[in-house]
């Protein structure tokens, strides 16, 4: 987007002026002034959810003493049309001010947060638009509540206007959060763009390590595309205790970190995991994406079978990116790629659940989690990340390491993203893949994309003079299959794993576990095997032997008789395979950055 950014082009139709009378009640005050309004009426709406986060939130929740009026004050009238609908009647008046509350106490990356001591803007739960005016240009002016310094966001600012931001649209609107307060801010250029790290919240973080690592994760991630179509760049970085996810924007990222994990090697590697992660989606789903992600439908869910593309490929890239840029060892980045395996193979729904379907459902299942989850459904992002890995080698092994799979992703940046400026179908998708790897996808597509067939790793593992080592092959032991927590006191079951001795005699989540072969069960683990008195009541026996399970059921006693089977989950690790030949070597080298 190049829009001069003086104060001629500023005079737009649309203007939010954003103020925090209560900033410590947890208030956003908005005032929404339209101009240019020839009809009788207009409908003003909050956006149901934030895009990259595929959940209906239901922002107009938050919302409280909507009103209306005319230039001159004079109160105009509306209603409720819907969840997130208020129509207002216009009286013949072209230009009217709307003014409403925001109750904002819910710090997440795509949630909004005030209070005392900053404002986190998360857009779509901020800001109304005007049915049918979506590609108006707004403008953003925040008024800082006290003690308050600094706004830190993508869009940029107004010329001569303070703190007053001009959106070219309401997309570019909705995909721009703010951070408000007194936010520690230190910058850095790499790949020519100028960099913004706005810190909230403190924490053990060094600015000139920081500054060094993310300029080479931009500068690798850059490298995998030819072109970095930004200017500015800023991550907002919320440091709490518990730290916790982020989310992608056009030139910006939200970033939830623990604010002590800078200091350890395994934190702070995996804030810039999430780094890498968050930054390759500027690409990858900003710009790159499937038809459905955009332009958005702010009022109900966006599907498409393609997540498993945006969030999986970027899951895949996001450690991939770290190895290249040498801050893992090529040891280190095995491990993490084991790690996905392992993760993706002992899941029961990956036997259930296609990863494009799970991209479909992610509204009502990955976004919905249960009890039951794990039995039947996978992650986009786990099982994504291993089937990139898949193609990767595939395409690496049949191009005798010429190709991979960043020719596909730069391939498609540049037909559909700069080219035909448009998203992505499954069929283009697959047909690049399948032009780059001079080769059909077929088995690829049709048992592990849209089917449910175990991988056969070491087909792909193989192009690299890799293999599959399964450490549990020949080990019987026998397996109960109920996850367990001390709940009010008691042994609670919160999972029963499918196919376990535990799902086939019928152990229910929410049983308590009293005792078990007439023994007390406390969860008490033993300092000296580390297992605990459950496990131990469990791995004592053979398979095939029953145990007797003395539990209650909502306040109901009763006994199981549960026969044990064996424990049939993997613990997968990568070898190396024997005779490697030049060409797996090439692959591997070109695989692993060697
Ligand atoms: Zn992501």
């Amino acid at each position: 987007m190049s829009l001069t950014l003086d104060e001629s082009t500023a005079a737009t139709k649309i203007n939010f002026e954003v103020s925090f009378s209560e900033p410590q009640a947890h208030y956003i005050d908005v005032e929404m002034s339209i101009a240019d309004l020839g009809r009788d009426f207009v409908d003003i709406k909050m956006p149901v959810w934030a895009p990259g986060s595929y959940l209906v939130r239901e922002f107009a929740k938050n919302v409280e003493g909507f009103s209306a009026a005319d230039s001159k004050g004079n109160t105009l009238g509306f209603k409720k049309t819907n969840k997130n609908t208020w129509r207002v009647s216009l009286n013949n008046k072209s230009e009217i001010k709307v003014n409403y509350r925001v109750y904002a106490f819910e710090l997440s990356v795509r949630t909004s947060f005030v209070d005392a001591s900053h404002a986190f803007l998360s857009p779509t739960g901020v800001f109304m638009y005007v049915d049918g005016m979506i590609k108006e240009p707004s403008t953003v002016k925040i008024r800082l509540a006290k003690n308050w310094a600094k706004v830190s966001t993508g869009l940029e600012p107004v010329k001569g206007k303070e703190n007053t931001f001009l959106a070219p649209d309401f997309d570019i609107l909705y995909d721009s959060p703010l951070e408000v307060g007194n936010q520690d801010v230190f910058e850095f250029t790499a790949a020519g763009v100028r960099h913004e790290v706005a810190m909230y919240g403190g924490g053990n973080y060094d600015k000139a390590r920081l500054s060094a690592d993310m300029a080479k994760i931009v500068e690798t991630e850059t490298a995998v595309f030819g072109e970095n179509p930004n200017k500015h760049y800023v991550f907002i970085v919320h440091n709490t205790s518990t730290g916790g996810g982020g989310l992608e924007h056009l030139n910006s990222t939200v970033l939830g970190a623990r604010r002590l994990s800078y200091a350890d090697e395994a934190g702070y590697k995996g804030f810039l995991g999430l780094v890498a992660h968050e930054y390759f989606h500027l690409w990858n789903v900003k710009r790159l994406r499937p038809q459905a992600l955009g332009p958005f439908n702010y009022d109900q869910e966006n599907y498409t079978t393609d997540l498993w593309i945006s969030e999986g490929f970027t899951a895949y890239y996001d450690n991939l990116m770290l190895r290249r840029a040498g801050l893992y060892t090529p040891e280190k980045y095995l491990d993490v790629v084991n790690a996905d395996i392992n993760t993706v193979e002992n899941q029961p729904g990956n036997r259930v659940q296609p990863v494009s379907e799970a991209s479909f459902d992610a509204w009502i299942k990955y976004y919905r989690p249960h009890e039951n989850s794990r039995n039947s459904t996978i992650s986009y992002y786990d099982k994504g990340a291993v089937l990139a890995m898949v193609l990767d080698l595939e395409i690496l092994g049949s191009t005798k390491g010429k190709k991979g799979l960043d020719d596909v992703m730069k391939a498609m940046y540049d037909e559909y993203y700069k080219k035909q400026k448009r998203g992505f179908t499954d069929a283009e998708f697959r047909a690049m893949a399948e032009k780059v790897a001079g080769k059909s996808l077929d088995k690829i597509y049709n048992d592990y994309v849209n089917g449910t067939q175990p991988i056969s790793f070491n087909n792909y593992l193989g192009h690299a003079g890799l293999a599959l080592v399964d450490d549990n092959k020949g080990r019987v032991q026998p397996f109960l299959g109920a996850a367990t927590v001390i709940k009010d006191g008691k042994v609670t079951v919160t999972a029963v794993a499918r196919g376990s001795s535990a799902w086939n005699y019928g152990l229910n989540v929410n049983d308590e576990i009293i005792a078990i072969d007439n023994n007390r069960i406390t969860l008490a683990v033993d300092p000296n095997t580390k297992i605990s008195d459950l496990d131990r009541s469990v791995v004592t026996k053979k398979v095939g032997e029953k145990i007797q399970v003395l539990i209650s059921r909502d306040g109901l006693i009763q006994t199981l008789d549960i026969q044990l089977s064996a424990n049939n989950s993997f613990r997968y690790r990568i070898a190396e395979s024997e005779d490697v030949t030049e060409d797996q070597m090439l692959v591997r080298r070109r695989w692993l950055h060697l």
